[in-house]
């Protein structure tokens, strides 16, 4: 086994975003000890280039969390948790609800709000508020007590998932869409109401009000996540989140997940 180390900082703890968006979502949760992936919405052929790209060992892959049953974050699990043999975890509702986890051999069921370990990693899922049928996000903390959250597919941040986020030095957090750019942008009326309702994805104002408890509360580094391509730039998430942090004279990072290309952030 090779263990990776953030390709910057050198730290053991950190996270790859392999790929974020509509078209597919993975995340590797990379500790001293072991590699955890949230999400299989990339095809496990890209998955697996991508991981070797950002030099993350499949071999110390552990296991795979699933968020919700959307396409984009469970299309390619099935093949994936073969190739890589494997655990899926999700919620009930998640496992219910998705026809891709139909034919997966090890398949365990999480409870929202309940810890659990996976290796030398202490995990909370926390729900979130999406039109998904059981929805959740998860905190990491590493055997030294850093911790990772991560909040994304949720319409507003609920007050018990932004507590857990609260205590996390790194967060990856949705800045989904530009509002304005839904409103007058191309999609039917009920996918713009879908989308900027409170079961829905969060926007950049909604992300940045986000931002402002998080550094209160002493956050090193913030990567956005699932921009939309159709309704936000990476520039105009970047400049409303920095925005923020200036505002509040603070130093925390602003990273831009990207749907096409790895983003790596450590504590
Ligand atoms: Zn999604
Ligand atoms: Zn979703």
């Amino acid at each position: 086994m090779t263990l990776s180390k953030h390709p910057e900082t050198g730290c053991e703890f950190h996270i790859a975003f392999l790929g974020s968006g509509s078209r597919g979502n993975c995340i590797a949760v990379c500790s001293a000890d072991e590699v955890i992936l949230v999400d299989a919405g990339l095809s496990a052929r890209e998955t697996r280039r991508r991981m070797a790209e950002a030099g993350v060992d499949e071999a110390n892959v552990c296991g795979i969390l699933l968020t919700h049953e959307h396409s984009d974050h469970v299309a390619g699990v099935r093949v994936l948790a073969k190739c890589l043999d494997v655990p899926v975890l999700a919620t009930a509702g998640t496992i219910e609800g998705s026809s891709h986890l139909a034919a997966v051999k090890v398949m365990e069921r999480i409870r929202p709000d309940d810890d659990f370990t996976i290796g030398s990693l202490k995990i909370r899922a926390f729900r979130t508020s999406h039109d998904a049928v059981e929805p959740v996000g998860y905190a990491f903390e590493d055997a030294r007590g850093v911790r990772f959250g991560l909040a994304s597919d949720t319409g507003h941040v609920p007050a018990a998932a932004l507590e857990v986020l609260q205590s996390c030095s790194m967060v990856g957090l949705e800045s989904n869409h530009d509002v304005n750019m839904v409103r007058t942008g191309p999609y039917p009326a009920f996918l713009k109401n879908r989308i900027l309702s409170a079961t829905g994805h969060l926007s950049n104002d909604d992300a940045a009000l986000v931002l402002e408890r998080l550094i209160e509360s002493g956050v090193r580094s913030v990567c956005a996540v699932h921009l939309s391509e159709q309704n936000n730039r990476p520039q105009i998430v970047r400049e409303t989140l920095e925005a923020c942090v200036h505002r509040l004279g603070a130093d925390t990072r602003i990273i831009v997940a990207s749907q096409h290309t790895t983003v790596t952030c450590s504590g």
